[in-house]
């Protein structure tokens, strides 16, 4: 029996010629040529003011929430349904993560229970943009302009997504994406950090570089570089971003490929959510996601880990995603959650995930025909409510 992961990188364009290039040229470490063309190509795709590559999303976000100036027992406001990245950037400036719940049908940060979750400690909201849909964005600015706190995108599904027209990483002050391999534009690890607010473009270049401005010299602004600030090393080097120049070169292409597999998830499964046996993915108004994840909502855990053990019996890896962070042994140490988060608690028992790459092809539909035998052997009477 075959196996369908849940997720499969694959070469999609010119990797292996330009990391190759990228040895001729002579430099390895990194602000190289390669770094340069995908800090611009970033630019350009997210429509945002500034772009640096990072070796990972969790870089920039830990640059994001040192430019935010943290605080020992400042406060930031984020979804609990998120990855440990988001919070863990937060607690290494000594800072409190303060948990708030997602809207039931976008499964992104709810602005209502930000703007309840406010307090004069708050310095800042990261918001997420889950599979790939943006969050609420004029909500959310609207809630961080009164309160003067910064807003951060962990857009690390969302690159190319946009939302009343803009594109995911023009939309915040900052905003990281990732390019993990199990993303939509991949170099193995690594990320990027957009920047929208001038006046934190020339500090977030001085703490990706060590604290130096090694950026201004390289510019020739500066005769030399010399320590300035904290940082540390947030770059990847050339072989990596050579790599991943080759991908965010052909990003449209890779994006119309896992939104048509997007498409044909939908339309096989919208007779069983007719029928109330599942729910499918809403897309929030006013944005479009670029086919990052496929997930579905079963009534209750039961019938969400039975799909999960029949797609694994019959060779398909449908996985749930995030435990809630608030109730993680870590956060419970470090953070606050603010309200009950009911929500957050129900969709992590009850979502399931199936398999979503470039290379997925015709194999989608033996993973439809699984989901859809689980159902038929299933007694009628249970619905989805
Ligand atoms: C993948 C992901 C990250 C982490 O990305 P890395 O590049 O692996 O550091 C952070 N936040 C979210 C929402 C993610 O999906």
């Amino acid at each position: 029996m075959s196996k369908i992961p849940l997720n499969r990188p694959s070469l999609v364009g010119n990797e292996m010629n330009y990391i190759l290039d990228a040895v001729q040229r002579g430099q390895l470490s990194g602000d190289g040529y390669y770094t340069q063309r995908c800090n611009a190509l970033i630019e350009e795709l997210t429509q945002s003011s500034k772009a640096l590559v990072t070796h990972s999303c969790t870089a920039a976000l830990e640059m994001a929430a040192i430019l935010c100036n943290l605080e020992p027992g400042d406060e930031v406001i984020l979804p609990s349904f998120t990855f440990v990245s988001t919070a863990n950037a937060i607690v290494l400036r000594g800072a409190v993560p303060v948990f708030v719940d997602i809207d039931p049908s976008t499964l992104n940060i709810d602005p209502a229970c930000v703007e309840d979750a406010v307090t004069e400690r708050t310095r800042a909201i990261f918001a997420v943009h889950y599979a790939s849909f943006p969050a609420d964005m004029d909500a959310l600015a609207k809630i961080a302009g009164a309160h003067d706190l910064i807003l951060v995108e962990d857009a690390a599904q969302a690159l190319g997504s946009t939302y009343k027209g803009r594109p995911a990483g023009s939309l915040g002050d900052l905003a990281a994406f990732s390019f993990h391999e199990t993303k939509n534009v991949i170099s193995g690890e690594g990320g990027a950090l957009t920047v929208n607010k001038p006046s934190l473009m020339e500090r977030a270049e001085i703490i990706r570089e060590k604290g130096t401005n090694r950026s201004r010299f390289i510019r020739g602004e500066v005769d030399k570089y010399t320590w300035v600030d904290i940082g540390s090393s947030y770059l990847p080097g050339e072989l990596i971003s050579s790599f991943l120049y080759a991908q965010l070169e052909v990003e449209t292409d890779i994006t119309k490929r896992r939104l048509s597999l997007f498409d044909r998830y939908y339309e096989a499964f919208t007779p069983l959510a007719e029928n109330g046996l599942l729910r499918l993915p809403v897309v929030p108004p006013h944005t479009t996601g670029n086919g990052h994840m496929f997930y579905l909502l079963m009534e209750d855990a039961e019938t969400r880990n039975e799909l999960s053990s029949y797609m694994r019996e019959n060779g398909v890896i449908a996985p749930f995603h995030y435990i809630p962070l608030h109730s993680a042994p870590a956060g419970r140490k470090f953070s606050r959650a603010h309200g009950d988060l009911a929500v957050t608690d129900k969709i992590s028992d009850t979502l399931i995930r199936l398999p979503m790459f470039v290379d997925l092809g015709a194999d989608i539909e033996m993973v439809i025909d699984h989901v859809t035998d689980f159902f038929s052997q299933r007694p009628a009477s249970r619905t989805f409510t």
